[in-house]
């Protein structure tokens, strides 16, 4: 984690954000008036209850959907301001994702399943390609699993395949969503190392959500959402 808090380098910030869904005849009110900021390169978690708002949250940080009011920057840019086309591009160069239940290809091999979120890059030429993807495989130790399948790896493995494609396309950001939820306790630990050791190496910023408050003991910085509000931070 550096801290680097006299440079106050602001990667993302949101500005009193609020999103409401409507279920049928009922109004979902999932965020409340939020404001949160990250700072380049730092490691943060978010703590919260089911429900309690955060994977509304990591879906707006990460322009997968769009606030009703406030204000989300991210990286300087006010993403409200943006057309649909401008932040898909956003989210395909910044932005990396890693889901709870891992959304691999079945029927597509390790390689190309990491490959998969550099193929809509058509400016990337095949063998940049290709070796963006070996450095990514090696960077979660799964050089040697490039022609398996998923169904022929163990759930850790399928994870670390998850974060190799998130991190294939050298994201500033990465954004986690409950990352661990499926894993063993020995495997979430490794899994977190992980994390940090590629926090700390490449300089990518990294958001991760998580209901467990026992697994983020050694995370530097840690919201608290409850309700779609940020309760503490510490
Ligand atoms: P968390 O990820 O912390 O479990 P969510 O962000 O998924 O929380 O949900 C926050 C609130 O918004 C919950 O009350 C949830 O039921 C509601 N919600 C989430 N997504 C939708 C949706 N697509 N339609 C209606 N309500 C939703
Ligand atoms: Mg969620």
């Amino acid at each position: 984690m550096t801290d680097s808090a006299d440079s106050r380098d602001h990667f993302i910030q949101l500005k009193n954000v609020s999103k409401t869904y409507q279920l049928g005849e009922t109004q979902v009110p999932a965020l409340k008036d939020l404001n949160l900021e990250l700072r380049k390169g730092e490691f943060t978690a978010l703590i919260g209850a089911s429900g309690s708002g955060k994977t509304t949250l990591l879906n707006l940080i990460g322009c997968l959907d769009r606030a009703d009011s406030g204000e989300i920057i991210l990286d300087g840019q006010p993403v409200s301001r943006l057309s649909e086309r401008e932040l898909g591009d956003l989210r395909n160069h910044k932005i990396g994702f890693i889901f709870q239940s891992f959304h691999l290809i079945p029927v597509l091999n390790v390689f190309e399943n990491v490959e998969l979120p550099l193929t809509i890059r058509p400016e990337i030429p095949e063998s940049e390609r290709k070796s963006l993807v070996e450095q990514a495989l090696k960077d979660v130790g799964l050089e040697t699993f490039a022609h398996h399948r998923p169904d022929q790896l163990s759930g850790g493995q399928r994870q670390r395949v998850a974060i190799a494609r998130a991190l294939v396309k050298r994201p500033a950001l990465i954004l986690a969503d409950e990352p661990t939820a499926n894993l063993d306790s020995e495997t979430t630990r490794k899994m977190i190392d992980l994390l940090f050791e590629l926090n700390q190496k490449r300089q990518i910023t990294f958001f991760f959500c998580s209901h467990d408050d026992k697994l983020i003991s050694r995370v530097a910085r840690i919201l608290r959402i409850r309700d779609g509000q940020i309760e503490s931070v510490s």
